[in-house]
């Protein structure tokens, strides 16, 4: 499914859920040379185009910190997706997987995840390389990345005891 509510042989959709679990904020925009689905990459990559990653208030604060790292995680909500398959066929050729073996943008809840290189932090705008999103699409969160992330109190053993 690459064409809004394109349905390809062997593809199976399901009824959406009528109501949801848990609420979400756009925490800002991202900003990208592409404004057609079929132009953008599948994947981003590290020697991909500058793009910029726009933040919203109250949350620039919750950035400070961030600029120590080379490579960030960046969360979207891919809203141009329909959310309803369980079964796609990215080849177009009859043959179809299960949602979650894939990375396709349609699942039921539409989260694209990047690990982008960061060019540098300006105000509320941030520069990076490695996206492959829409222009304008919500962003989620930000997170260092895990690989460079060292966490304040690693766990010992036994600290995650269980009663049984
Ligand atoms: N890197 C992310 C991941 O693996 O979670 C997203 C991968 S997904 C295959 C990337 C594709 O999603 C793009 O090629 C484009 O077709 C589609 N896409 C990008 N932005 C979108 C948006 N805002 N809404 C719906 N689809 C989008």
């Amino acid at each position: 499914m690459v064409r809004l509510n394109e349905i390809r042989a062997g593809e199976i959709a399901v009824a959406e859920p009528q109501q949801f679990d848990a609420g979400l904020i756009y925490i800002g925009r991202v900003h990208t040379p592409w404004t057609d689905r079929l132009a953008c990459p599948r994947q981003g990559r590290s020697d991909g185009p500058l793009c910029r990653i726009e933040l919203f208030e109250p949350w620039v604060a919750a950035l400070d910190g961030l600029e120590a790292y080379a490579r960030i995680e960046v969360l979207y909500w891919l809203d141009a997706s329909r959310r309803d398959l369980v079964r796609q066929s990215p080849a177009d050729d009859g043959t179809t997987r299960g949602t979650f073996a894939l990375r396709s943008p349609v699942r039921p809840n539409p989260i694209g995840t990047s690990v982008a290189t960061l060019i540098g932090i300006a105000g509320n705008i941030l520069t990076v390389r490695g996206l492959d999103c829409l222009d304008g699409t919500p962003l989620l969160d930000l997170k260092p990345d895990r690989s460079l992330f060292t966490p304040i109190a690693p766990p010992q053993h036994g600290d995650f005891q269980t009663d049984d």
